[in-house]
């Protein structure tokens, strides 16, 4: 109980070491440890050690999938991420939630969109050839959840915006909501068509033929599989990442519920 007292209790990185992975993760480390939330190394990618946090055992159907970081070239997901489990912790330690903080260390650290083979690590989860890919994609078999988000960022991006997968037919204003959430911070992208694929206020929902042809992506597996619901936002990564972190947090206390009471 006294070591309690002198724990630290914020954990978080300066923006100029977005890409220092070894600093993101003895962050999440210690995050982990003051809150009692297991962390572990799951997979080796690229000669670096990639982690998992589950904030509570996730058998309820209710749980939470949250990712960042597997292109290693938008690390405003990474460090916004760590900072909003660090404000939400008491509400993670009651929802059951799984984490992948950073899915492309190598990239992240040397700010590279691909990985060290110069694969991009969203565009196989249909035959991954990345370990770390491999590995989430066996466990899915035993997992289930509510909801699934993706972190990215778009350097080409004039401003915030988001894919919803249409096969998932929820007929509520979930996405909308979220973009309001986050236009606090960033403006909405409000262009009609963002890469390649047609947009309404922000708002992609991708149909199966304009997936990409290079392979399937996360999310798209995840809606496939094994959630129900499934969320990618992107920021535009040329802002300010103090605003691009801002804007992340937004969205997901908008997508997941989160209320300050
Ligand atoms: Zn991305």
């Amino acid at each position: 109980m006294i070591k309690k007292l002198f724990m630290k209790d914020h954990f978080t990185i300066p923006y100029g070491e977005s890409h220092n992975y070894k600093l993101l993760i003895s962050q999440w480390r210690d995050l982990c440890k003051v809150q009692g939330w297991k962390f572990k190394k799951f997979a080796m990618a690229d000669g670096l050690p990639c982690y998992q946090v589950f904030s509570k055992g996730i058998k309820s159907a209710n749980a939470f999938y949250l990712s960042a970081g597997i292109h290693g070239d938008e690390a405003g997901g990474s460090l916004a991420l760590l900072s909003w489990a660090n404000k939400r912790s008491s509400f993670l330690s009651k929802q059951p939630t799984l984490i992948y903080p950073c899915l492309n260390p190598w990239g992240l650290c040397q700010n590279s969109r691909s990985d060290r083979s110069g694969d991009d690590l969203n565009r196989q989860w249909n035959q991954p050839k990345s370990p770390v890919i491999q590995e989430i994609v066996k466990r899915s078999r035993e997992m289930r959840f509510s909801l699934a988000i993706n972190l990215h960022e778009d350097f080409d991006a004039n401003g915030i915006y988001l894919y919803e997968n249409p096969t998932a037919n929820f007929k509520d204003n979930k996405a909308t909501e979220i973009l309001r959430a986050g236009k606090v911070h960033i403006p909405i992208d409000k262009r009609k068509k963002i890469e390649g694929r047609w947009s309404r206020n922000g708002i992609i929902r991708p149909s199966k033929s304009s997936l990409p042809k290079e392979g399937l992506p996360e999310a798209v597996f995840l809606q496939e599989n094994i959630a129900e619901r499934t969320f990618v936002w992107e920021t535009p990564s040329e802002m300010d990442i103090r605003i691009r972190v801002k804007a992340h947090i937004a969205m997901l206390d908008e997508a997941l519920g989160y209320t300050i009471s």
